[in-house]
């Protein structure tokens, strides 16, 4: 039987004119044939060199690898291979290799012209991983540069690509159909009961996925059934109730996931007479084709991890999948006939999801990539960017490897930067690596840098016996007890049941004892010198390695009941609660995730003891003590603290202490400002005094007078606040006194001469002048007590002339003037007619 690729192996393998770039985009739905025929087409069309299968995803290249090997008539390792983390069959025959994209971005690294290697084949692009985006820019630049005749093919399950042909350029776009039959779609959302937490709440998702399965198993159309769940744990759950019921006797129940042997993940995908259920995670969703599925029952949940730039956390939650991915999973059932799909959600929350996922290096962590991109010639900031990672993600990147002292200040490589780019680990543990050769505990930080890498050491079942047990109160870290553990397992030869007595993951304890040859590999090529480990008696050297490559998140308890903390640069979470460093004054986490149970929880993990000495002895000229103050709303009194910094990070803070005076009464007078406290006694002839202030300025420069702006103010209100520190002494404190000091004696008396506080009329009477901001001096009378007064009355020297509002009886401003004459002329006897009636008994008659 011809697969659908098969149909276009000749425009596939055509050759290319000389003046175009071999490029090949590929659109072929899952099942065409992709993964497995396209090598094959071009390694039979006389490919010269080494044909490369990049893979999103371990478990994919190891069985494609068999599968393509098996199709031409070889053993794995013979024609065809695989190189993936800690597994490889490759030797001198193998034409074509299948490789995850970490390892593929490693040879990138080492073997910068891919010589050797005359396709590269870029699988499954639509996942757009970040290792997939870096590889396939430097193929491009490389194809630019000097090897024009380097083939790259990127294929892809999803039409959804159009970005992805204009970043290629001028490339031959193939497109597959794909056989494939109606898929009928039907919703069914959660119970009302269970509804309110909404996706967090995943209790139940496996009982919910064996109703819908045993309702599909009724119809004889059936088919294998594939259920896509989001991890190991909701899967095994569903596993065991599919076995327990009687209703699916018939069926072969089939896990399928990374980190199952790869025995059982040849039974999930290897086509069988009898029926089947496949209970999945992602991996099924295109990575792997498995013939004869009709159903398929999506839970529509995904566990992304994901690099959260704005608190620095890695986090790992469960998601819901984009429509687009949805998409993809209901397509699984209709590849060999008709079929049905169940999503466990309803239809108008689909309408709510994202329409795609989003790429990777839209949510990872970046700083690992910045290093290495930067140690091959590349910028982070000028790469060829399919999509650009953002620009917080950038900036925190830089900023960690400017802690780690990687980059210097204009972001070029250090020596450190260079040494650390040469261990190909995330760069706090390349750090951690090369502090612990000059701290003198080289094996010790080799051991943590391998046991923080896979799945950890000990299994997360609660048993008897378990990680706690192997903690000790006096460890310099965690390390220490997953070092035992590790011992133990090594001691047990890695036997899982021996080891799963003691609450060890023999599986991850063996990833930890590859991991860790390979850092020695890693560490030997430095030239560095590996001693035995000797945790307890290093343990102050471990600590501070890991203060050189954690030292920007220090953890400091709240208080010893609780295990509510926070880190040095502010964040706050949960320290674990099992650590050996609950005792201690200060922590580091080597790991912090954020957990979607009940609530979203963030937990510091596997964590190392600090103390203040440790950090007084080894990092003294990084540490500093200051004095700081602080407004104490409740008892508003400037409270004293004493803050303790690193590297001008806050470490912590301590209460107490007297508030030294110049700084308490600089924040006092900061919350009178900004309105939080108010000084009784700043009243309006405070306001008066400045306004009069201001505007004899204005009207007579040849006097001097100072200026009162905005910062006068402040500067003032701290004369005012000053030698105080709570609101009680300066609520009823005089104000005047303290503004009255800037002015000199003559420019007071100048004040009261030309800004007079009243005016004295020429008939006798008194007059109090009213002052405002920007605006004329103005007096207020009523009319009866101006009379006499035939000029407009004048200050300043003369200079400005006085606005009067003149009152009526009731003393309301009648009309406002500064032309008095012109009032007596003709505005009086107006007002004359208008009130004398209405105000009989008042005088409305001028007498000469
Ligand atoms: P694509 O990459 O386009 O999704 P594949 O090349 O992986 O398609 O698979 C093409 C076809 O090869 C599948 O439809 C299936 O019929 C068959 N196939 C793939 N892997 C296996 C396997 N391990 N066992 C049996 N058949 C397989
Ligand atoms: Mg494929």
């Amino acid at each position: 039987m011809k697969l659908p690729v098969e149909e276009i192996r000749e425009a596939l393998v055509a050759p290319f004119t000389a003046d175009a770039y071999p490029r090949i985009l590929l659109k072929a739905p899952t099942g065409s044939g992709k993964s497995t025929m396209v090598p094959l087409m071009l390694e039979e069309a006389g490919e010269q060199g080494m044909i490369v299968v990049v893979q999103p995803r371990r478990i994919a290249a190891r069985m494609l690898a068999s599968r393509v090997a098996y199709l031409s008539g070889s053993a794995v390792g013979g024609k065809v291979g695989y190189v993936v983390r800690f597994d490889h069959k490759q030797t001198e025959q193998t034409k074509i290799v299948f490789v995850t994209d970490g390892i593929f971005q490693n040879w990138c690294e080492k073997n910068k012209q891919l010589d050797g290697i005359s396709c590269v084949i870029f699988d499954e692009f639509h996942e757009r991983r970040v290792a997939g985006d870096v590889t396939l820019a430097k193929c491009l630049d490389l194809q630019e540069k000097n090897r024009k005749d380097l083939k790259v093919v990127v294929m892809s399950a999803t039409l959804e690509m159009e970005n992805l042909a204009a970043f290629l350029g001028d490339c031959r776009e193939l497109e597959a159909g794909g056989r494939s039959y109606p898929v009928e779609i039907e919703y069914q959302a959660a119970p009302q009961a269970t509804r309110g937490f909404q996706q967090n709440n995943r209790e139940g998702i496996w009982d919910r996925c064996v109703t819908a399965a045993k309702k599909a198993v009724e119809s004889p159309e059936a088919g294998h059934l594939l259920i896509f769940l989001p991890g190991v744990y909701e899967i095994k759950k569903t596993v065991s109730l599919l076995e327990s019921m009687g209703a699916f006797k018939d069926y072969t129940i089939c896990p399928l996931y990374s980190a199952l042997p790869p025995k059982l993940q040849d039974q999930a995908v290897s086509p069988s007479e009898t029926p089947k259920i496949i209970v999945s995670t992602n991996v099924a969703e295109t990575s792997l084709t498995i013939d004869g599925v009709r159903t398929v029952i999506d839970a529509g949940l995904a566990r992304v991890s994901e690099f959260d730039s704005n608190r620095g956390i890695e986090t790992l939650l469960v998601k819901n999948i984009s429509q687009a991915a949805a998409d993809q999973r209901a397509g699984r059932a209709g590849r060999t006939a008709p079929g049905k799909c169940l999503r466990l959600w309803s239809q108008n929350s689909h309408r709510h999801r994202a329409a795609f996922e989003l790429p990777e290096i839209r949510r990872a962590d970046i700083a690992e990539l910045s290093l290495r991109l930067r140690a091959s010639g590349y910028s982070i900031r000028e790469f060829r960017w399919l999509d650009k990672p953002e620009e917080a993600a950038i900036e925190k990147a830089v900023s960690t490897l400017k802690f780690l002292g990687a980059f210097d200040d204009e972001e070029r490589l250090t020596d450190v930067g260079e040494k650390m780019a040469a261990v190909p680990l995330p760069p706090r543990f390349s750090r951690l690596i090369l502090a612990g050769e000059e701290e003198g505990c080289l094996a010790e930080v080799c051991f943590i840098a391998a046991a923080i890498q896979g799945e950890g050491i000990f299994t997360k079942r609660r048993g008897t016996v378990g990680r706690s047990d192997f903690i000790y109160e006096e460890d310099c870290c965690d390390f220490v007890g997953e070092w035992r553990a590790f011992e133990a397992a090594q001691q047990f030869d890695f036997q899982p049941q021996r080891c799963g007595q003691m609450g060890i993951l023999a599986r991850g304890a063996r990833e930890c004892e590859m991991a860790l040859r390979q850092i020695h590999e890693y560490v030997e090529k430095l030239g560095y010198d590996l001693k035995r480990i000797r945790f307890e008696k290093r343990g102050s050297e471990v600590v501070a390695a890991a203060v050189k490559a954690f030292g920007d998140r220090i953890g400091k308890r709240h208080s010893q009941n609780s295990l509510a903390s926070k880190l040095s640069d502010g964040r706050r979470g949960m320290l674990d609660k099992d650590t050996c460093a609950k005792k201690a004054d200060l922590f580091i986490p080597t790991e912090i995730t954020e957990i979607d149970g009940k609530d979203v929880v963030v937990y510091f993990n596997r964590c190392f003891s600090v103390s203040v000495e440790l950090l007084e002895e080894h990092f003294s000229d990084c540490l500093s003590v200051t004095h700081a103050v602080e407004f104490d709303k409740i008892s508003r009194k400037v409270v004293g603290k004493k803050l303790t910094l690193m590297n001008g990070l806050k470490l912590f803070e301590e209460e107490g202490g007297t508030p030294d005076p110049d700084q308490a009464s600089a924040l006092l007078a900061e919350h009178v400002a900004s309105g939080e406290l108010v000084l009784k006694e700043w009243n309006q002839g405070v306001e008066t005094w400045i306004a009069r202030l201001l505007g004899l300025r204005d009207w007579m420069p040849e006097l001097e007078l100072p200026d009162f702006s905005e910062e006068d103010r402040a500067i003032a209100l701290e004369q005012v606040c000053q030698g105080a520190s709570s609101y009680k002494e300066i609520k009823n404190k005089p104000v005047l006194p303290a503004l009255k000091t800037w002015l000199s004696a003559a420019q007071h008396a100048a004040l009261d001469a030309f800004a007079p506080v009243e005016v004295s009329l020429v008939n006798g009477r008194k007059a109090r002048v009213y002052y405002a901001k920007d605006k004329t001096p103005w007096i207020a009378l009523r009319a009866q007590h101006l009379f006499g007064v035939k000029e407009t009355p004048v200050i300043a020297n003369g200079k400005v002339k006085l606005n009067v509002h003149i009152c009526a009886p009731n003393n309301r401003p009648w009309q406002i003037t500064d032309d008095l004459p012109n009032f007596w002329a003709n505005g009086f006897e107006q007002m004359r007619k208008d009130l004398s009636g209405r105000y009989p008994k008042h005088q409305w008659v001028i007498e000469e």
